[in-house]
């Protein structure tokens, strides 16, 4: 583990931040987590972890805060994440994703963080030329979510270039599935796994396909899905990375909407719904991505390569979770 000891995990008591932060304390690191609890929930902060309930908006706070902490490295998960609602207010996104991130590195480089791993996403690709989508791929995003993200990799170039600060910007692919402790629950929910698995549980009497004609096999949108474990070890692995860099997580297989339907239905044993709904905006037909450089530079080897055992592992948590985290 190095001098890496420390660590603030901003958005820890979001979907994959939860599950990262208790991947990174499983491996003895000391974790903090800092939360606005806007989204995230304070049931998902791991018991083991220290806990600043702060919002990265504020900035004083939040650099008053880091300075204290003086963490070794920083993870960054703290952003709104919806294709849908990025469409509908973009000022949302851009004034948290950006603005809100910007005091968190403005923090970092108070505290003397010089390691930063940042949530970034394959919606900076936009509508890619080639697939598998590779690092050098043009950034066009097609949504203000994408756009926004695309935005803060920039400025963590500059910090890197100005600060000194080493970064990885982690590409991900659909975070999809859970730990026996932590799973996926957004309020309201709007993401394909955890809407279909709440159709096989008799929550919603069918799931919205949005869109039948598109370019692919089946006409609905192709995704790659890959398990938030996967993801948490390589956040892991990126901390100790010596180059400033992004990577594309996914695990470049690409399955459509209803193909997931389909595993679903296996998966639970039970009956989905299904309603052919309109297109929605901002939705690329097709990404899938491939993570050969995660492999080669960061060491990274994803352990859920089986999209039944991902579907599988995030029925279990709501199983186990039924209606989601109670606080
Ligand atoms: N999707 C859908 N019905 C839903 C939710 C999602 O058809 O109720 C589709 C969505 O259009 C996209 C894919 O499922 O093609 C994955 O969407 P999700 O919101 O889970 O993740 P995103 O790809 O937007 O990050």
């Amino acid at each position: 583990m190095s001098k890496m000891k420390k660590i603030l995990v901003a958005g820890g008591a979001g979907y994959i931040g939860s599950a990262c932060a208790e991947y990174l304390i499983g491996l003895g690191y000391e974790v903090t987590v800092f939360d606005s609890l806007a989204t995230g929930h304070r049931d998902a902060v791991d018991k083991r972890a220290q806990f600043i309930h702060g919002d990265l908006a504020d900035r004083d706070f939040t650099i008053a805060a880091l300075k204290k902490l003086k963490p070794d490295g920083i993870m960054h998960f703290a952003a709104f994440s919806l294709v849908g609602e990025s469409m509908k207010d973009p000022g949302k996104y851009f004034r948290n994703n950006i603005g809100a991130g910007i005091n968190l590195l403005d923090g970092a480089v108070a505290a003397g963080t010089s390691r930063f791993v940042f949530s970034s996403t394959c919606a900076t690709y936009g509508e890619p030329d080639k697939i598998p989508i590779v690092e050098t791929e043009k950034q066009r995003p097609i949504n203000a979510y994408g756009e926004s993200k695309l935005m803060f990799e920039k400025a963590l170039h500059w910090y890197s270039l100005i600060h000194g600060i080493k970064y990885s910007a982690l590409r991900y692919f659909n975070a999809a599935g859970a730990t026996e402790n932590f799973g996926e629950d957004h309020r309201p929910e709007t993401h394909l796994v955890p809407l279909v698995l709440k159709c096989a549980g008799g929550g919603i009497p069918s799931i919205k396909v949005f869109g039948d004609d598109y370019p692919t096999k089946d006409g609905t949108c192709i995704r790659d899905y890959i398990h938030i474990l996967d993801l948490a070890q390589a956040h892991e692995l990126a901390l100790h990375s010596e180059e400033s860099s992004a990577y594309n997580l996914g695990s470049g297989n690409g399955y459509s909407v209803m193909e997931i339907i389909e595993t679903a239905r296996k998966v639970t044993g039970r009956k989905i719904n299904v309603e052919v709904v309109g297109r929605r905006p901002g939705d690329p037909p097709m990404l899938v991505g491939s993570s050969a450089l995660a492999k080669k530079k960061l060491g990274w080897k994803p352990r859920f390569e089986n999209i039944a055992a991902i579907v599988e592992s995030a029925w279990k948590w709501t199983q186990k979770f039924p209606g989601g985290y109670k606080d």
